[in-house]
């Protein structure tokens, strides 16, 4: 056992015997290994199916079933919903919940037997050998088999995880050899698995799109699963009966199989994530071999990897403007990282903060496994810094400005997970940090951590007062790029973030000087947020992450032209008033200036302004873009005409959702470009149109009952 000491499996099993939510935990884990056991060692090995049979997560990714369409909830990205499907029951059948109809209608079983080679096998109306079958709707696949085999996979992985699991805190051999019988296998598979040629995903959306089980993210955490798992059990060959004969070859081949499959899907970037993913996984691995040299490689790489990007060009790579360089920045060394890829306050460069929030969890990890390996990054103040700015972003202590992919309308709060402020105190024994942890009361919030001390801070005054002067007053995060207005107390906290920080990041948004407001615990000017997922699908996500969504200005009916940040010009905060002016004139290329100064101004205890100035010079036409809360909209001022019966914003014959204005992406199977280029205006997501000309000065409210907008 290398990632755990003998101290650490006795504190557990100790825990499990005296403690009712560890023992509630123990117990979920043995109840899933249990239904291992009763399966025999040959079905166990057949039910895992060889690397060739491909794999997605969803059987199609734009219409659903053949017969019954995506249903009630519809399909857009991942939200498809409406199959069943029990491997134990029938193991090559996918069932439509709508219809309760199954395909394919082939015996796929039976196709597979013959090497997946005899087709006069694939019969009947929905044939499909593996690769999908080709309706005549859609232009795209039924992948019954590969949905089939993806989720096979999934049982596998959390049933070797239980049984693992199991073995550790029962210490009984025949969890072990379930658990070994599956790894046994999975070693003469997981070598030649490649999601870059078995998957759906990368023959229809992404040619190229790396993994191995799974997809490459998926991946990064899958492949540390399988690592813990062989470290776990493998002290159990020589004593399980079937393995004891060749103790030695059967070990060398299942910490081959995987442990040394993993380590090459890491390094060869086919198992890659956001920050911090593959970098964990890869020291988890690491540590499992047992063996120096690869830690040593490894601790090298996770600190000091650089050079990728300029190898695989993707540093060079623009499309129209769009710089994609998130995949192999990712994999730059922490030393790096720390000085070029996280902003001053410790947060990355995604944009997001949701995404940001995923490196902080990863780093922790990270830095408590380097400080196994000797490597000592806890007092690098940057690590430090990491666990301070979801609250310096924090609003009324209930929201997180929707940057990016983040959030949504009606609220989102980024706060980082029990597990990673423990590993972080523990590290550090920072104060703030320390009252952040004291705040949860969470026990054993993993399985992990039931081998873990659980440290229990002190109150800290310093820590508490910290915590108190980023939240509750105007602050700044000028590496970020984002300002802070905040004024009122209690009931009557009132804030609005400006954000002109850097975005051109797969998970960014065309969002420059963007704001939010938030008064009376809702968003009062809310942003959309993460709305349309980032992957590539066949309905295009080009709405949420365009200018026009945003409470910004959108120049010539574009979207902005580039994602670079913003210049500070001023922020200043006095009694009754906050202040922020910020210019970005680069963020259109025909704009000279495009400057906002925003104000929030309290006119006494239960009434505020917020004072908006927006100067654009440069293009021709400019679009002032916001919206309000849900509730009762008037107007004063002006009359607004009746709603527009035909089309949408963008003319009477666009209709809703339709590609008008950027001709290179109409065809979605031959578009050639990426959804992120889309640099059109996206007026064609707004219909019901009703229009105004005033004469004079006009206003527009917005009230709910209890909170009002004017
Ligand atoms: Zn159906
Ligand atoms: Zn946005």
């Amino acid at each position: 056992m290398n990632l755990l000491t003998s101290d650490q499996i006795t504190l557990a099993r100790q825990r499990v015997a005296e403690d009712t939510a560890a023992r509630k935990m123990a117990d979920s884990v043995c109840a899933e290994a249990t239904n291992w056991l009763e399966r025999d060692d040959e079905f166990i090995r057949d039910f895992l199916p060889e690397a060739g049979v491909p794999r997605t997560w969803t059987v199609n990714y734009t219409t659903g079933c053949p017969v019954h369409g995506s249903g009630p909830e519809g399909n857009r990205g991942y939200a498809q919903g409406g199959w069943r499907h029990d491997p134990f029951v029938d193991r090559w059948k996918v069932t439509c919940a709508i219809g309760g109809e199954t395909y394919p209608s082939n015996d796929f079983g039976a196709f597979y037997r013959t090497g997946m080679q005899d087709r006069s096998l694939l019969t009947g109306p929905h044939a499909d050998d593996g690769w999908g079958w080709q309706g005549k709707e859609t232009p795209y696949r039924h992948w019954f088999v590969a949905y089939c085999c993806e989720h096979i996979w999934q049982v596998v992985v959390s049933g070797l995880t239980s049984l693992s699991q199991a073995y550790l805190l029962t210490g009984e051999a025949k969890y072990a050899h379930k658990a070994l019988v599956i790894l046994d296998r999975l070693a003469e598979i997981y070598p030649d698995m490649d999601y870059s040629t078995q998957s759906m995903y990368a023959t229809e959306f992404s040619p190229g799109y790396d993994g191995k089980m799974f997809n490459l993210i998926s991946e990064t955490m899958n492949a540390a699963q399988l690592c813990k798992a062989v470290d776990a059990v493998r002290d159990a060959i020589p004593a399980d009966p079937i393995f004891a004969a060749t103790t030695e070859a059967t070990r060398a081949k299942i910490e081959r199989g995987i442990i040394g499959a993993s380590l090459d899907g890491i390094y060869g970037g086919r198992v890659r994530g956001n920050y911090g993913m593959h970098q964990e996984a890869l020291l988890f691995a690491a540590i499992a071999s047992g063996d120096q040299r690869e830690m040593d490689r490894a601790v090298a790489w996770v600190l000091d990897n650089t050079g990728e990007a300029t190898l695989l060009k993707e540093m060079l790579t623009s499309f129209d403007d769009y710089v994609f360089r998130d995949k192999s920045a990712h994999a730059e060394g922490l030393n790096f990282a720390l000085d070029n890829l996280i902003f001053r306050e410790g947060i990355g460069w995604e944009s997001s903060p949701s995404y940001n929030s995923g490196w902080v969890g990863h780093i922790a990890i990270i830095a408590r496994l380097l400080e196994k390996l000797g490597v000592q990054l806890w007092d690098r103040p940057k690590v430090r810094r990491m666990f301070r700015w979801a609250t310096e972003m924090s609003c009324l202590d209930k929201f997180s400005p929707a940057v990016g992919d983040a959030g949504g309308a009606l609220g989102g709060l980024t706060e980082f997970s029990t597990a990673a402020l423990r590993t972080a105190w523990m590290g550090t024994e920072d104060p703030f940090i320390g009252e952040l942890l004291r705040q949860r009361r969470e026990e054993f919030g993993s399985f992990e951590e039931l081998f873990e001390e659980l440290p229990s801070p002190e109150p800290s005054k310093e820590g508490a007062t910290e915590i108190k002067q980023l939240k509750d007053i105007p602050h700044l995060m000028g590496g970020y790029g984002l300002a802070l207005l905040r004024s009122g107390r209690g009931k009557e906290r009132c804030a609005l973030s400006l954000y002109y920080g850097r975005g051109a990041t797969e998970h960014g948004h065309f969002d420059r000087l963007n704001i939010e407001l938030f008064a009376y615990g809702q968003k009062i000017i809310p942003d959309h947020g993460y709305g349309e997922h980032a992957a590539e699908g066949d309905i295009p996500a080009v709405w949420t992450k365009n200018t026009l969504p945003h409470t910004t200005v959108v120049v010539d009916g574009r979207r902005q032209d580039t994602q670079g940040p913003g210049r500070l010009v001023l922020f200043k905060a006095g009694p009754g008033l906050s202040l922020v002016e910020v210019d970005a004139p680069d963020t259109y290329h025909s704009t000279a200036e495009y400057r906002r100064t925003v104000a929030l101004i309290e006119m006494g205890p239960d009434a505020r302004y917020a004072l908006d100035l927006f100067r654009t010079a440069g293009g021709d036409r400019h679009d002032y873009s916001m919206h309000g809360f849900e509730g009762d909209f008037h107007t004063t001022g002006v009359s607004l005409s009746d709603p527009q019966a035909k089309g949408t914003l963008a003319g009477e014959d666009v209709p809703q959702g339709a590609i008008y204005d950027d001709d290179g992406l109409v065809d979605p199977l031959r578009k050639g470009r990426s959804y992120y280029t889309y640099r059109g205006g996206g007026y064609s997501y707004l219909y019901d149109v009703r229009r105004g000309h005033p004469d004079g000065p006009w206003s527009a409210s917005w009230r709910d009952g209890e909170v009002g907008l004017q």
